[in-house]
């Protein structure tokens, strides 16, 4: 049997036949087996596989998550029994599914290649033959020299594309999906070029499925005019709401008048996690890169980074699944689980709330961080405020591992104080890129010191730290 590929049919255009046979006017129908979707290809019947049908088949826009898990679930029950599986599966929704089925099977270390077709296979001019083929030879690892392929991928013309990073971005043209923020995982031209350095890793732990998906999610697109009173509305009529994909405007920007920022507080000070997604088909979520995307930040708001919104959907859905505890669920969303991003974002917070003239923090650099693999790491200092009225004060900033002193004296700039306040009205944003980047290479510390002549009420402190996936 390992020599086999499990093919196993969801629905989609790619199986459908004409309802009255040889009319090419009649309705399209899901074929009934898998002889009625071969029998014009004898090519097919030559390759080693097996056939599951779910039932019934459909049309991929009634795909749900307990469908994610009936898929997940056929995967689990044969899964020594074959080397690899096809998925055939509409195309509206098969980058969720792809993405879906990346966080639910656990340590796969077998090619899940998901296909379809935008004309169905019994059609002259069909590409569902190519795709089809394809899926099959990259699943049962046909090719002399291709490693494995241990992820959920969708095969789509002549690219094999990573299951979580895929679009789809075409309905007409046979090139219907793209992967904007990572390259594809091969090329099927006369030869089938498989890039090696851009599949995933093989796992070594034992393969399973976690299908505790929930869905009390929602995804939102803000557009110029989106009335905060609607949106307040929506988010108040969802009473059990527990995620929200906020889709925002370039690097993570978002309007910042006070009625939207308050809509957004509300929903986070509900334990609503939400998401920050750009609704650019490429690049990522830069929150704090402009003042307008400050506010999410102070509201709660978490980075999504360059998440596709089907990954940043599932990816929310699996993690609310897995645990009750959104601040968990908040950091987990942030780092990389299956290849879904291209950077890890960590937070470390801090916050001092009695007055004194030095404040020191310190944490611990995740295990999975080698130095080399910082890309940013930046402080921000917010909710900074006085105990004396003076007018302008001077901060220092020193950073440092465990074993060394590398004190890298940064002398802030001198914050002028409006008389008669006793806040400060700037917030304090420092780049460190270089020197914790040095500082990872010897030390699993960072140790932060903040200075000043007068006493400081230091308020919230973040060091945040982008990473190599
Ligand atoms: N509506 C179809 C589906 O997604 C389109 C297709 O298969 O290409 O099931």
């Amino acid at each position: 049997m390992l020599d086999k590929v499990l093919i196993i049919n969801t629905g989609g255009t790619i199986g459908m036949v004409h309802s009255e046979k040889g009319n090419t006017m009649s309705p399209l129908r899901p074929a009934e087996n898998w002889n009625e979707i071969a029998k014009e290809h004898p090519v097919l019947k030559g390759f080693a596989t097996d056939y599951y049908q779910f039932h019934p088949l459909v049309d991929s826009s009634d795909i749900n998550p307990e469908s994610w898990t009936k898929m997940a679930q056929v995967i689990e029950t044969n899964y020594n029994n074959y080397r690899g599986f096809v998925l055939l599966h509409g195309t509206d929704t098969m980058s969720y599914t792809a993405s879906a089925l990346s966080f639910m099977l656990k340590n796969l270390d077998k090619p899940v290649i998901i296909t379809g077709a935008q004309v169905p296979l019994e059609k002259p001019r069909s590409d569902a033959l190519q795709n089809l083929v394809t899926a099959i030879q990259i699943a049962g690892n046909e090719f002399y020299g291709i490693r494995l392929v241990p992820e959920v991928c969708i095969f789509f013309r002549d690219t094999l594309l990573r299951g979580n990073r895929s679009r789809k971005n075409d309905a007409r043209n046979y090139f219907g999906f793209s992967s904007p923020n990572y390259p594809s995982l091969a090329e099927a031209g006369a030869e089938l070029g498989i890039k090696k350095n851009k599949l995933l890793k093989k796992s070594k732990g034992t393969f399973h499925i976690e299908t505790a998906l929930d869905d009390r999610v929602i995804i939102i697109e803000i557009f110029p005019g989106l009335k905060p009173s609607y949106l307040k509305n929506i988010f108040e009529s969802i009473g059990d709401l527990k995620g929200v994909i906020l889709k925002t405007y370039g690097n993570g920007n978002a309007p910042t008048n006070v009625d939207f920022i308050d809509v957004i507080n509300s929903l986070t000070s509900r334990g609503i996690v939400v998401i920050n997604i750009t609704q650019c088909t490429t690049g990522t979520v830069k929150m704090g890169m402009y003042e307008a995307s400050i506010k999410l930040v102070d509201a709660g708001v978490v980075s999504g980074l360059d998440l596709t919104p089907e990954a940043a959907l599932t990816k929310l859905m699996y993690l609310l699944g897995k645990t009750e505890d959104s601040e968990e669920v908040k950091k987990l969303m942030s780092i990389d689980i299956c290849g879904e991003q291209t950077l890890n974002h960590y937070n470390f917070k801090f916050t001092q709330n009695s007055p004194a003239k030095i404040c020191k923090f310190s944490f611990e650099i995740p295990k999975e961080i080698a130095g080399g693999d910082m890309i940013e790491a930046a402080l921000r200092i917010k909710n900074l405020s006085l105990k004396n009225k003076i007018d302008k004060i001077n901060i220092r900033i020193s950073i440092e591992g465990d074993n060394f002193i590398e004190n890298i004296e940064k002398f802030q700039s001198i914050k002028t104080l409006k008389k008669n306040k006793d806040n400060i009205n700037e917030d304090i944003l420092l780049n460190f890129n270089k020197c914790v980047k040095k500082i990872a290479e010897e030390s699993r510390v960072i140790k932060i010191t903040l200075e000043s002549d007068e006493s400081i009420v230091w308020g919230d402190a973040v060091f945040s730290i982008y990473s190599e996936c």
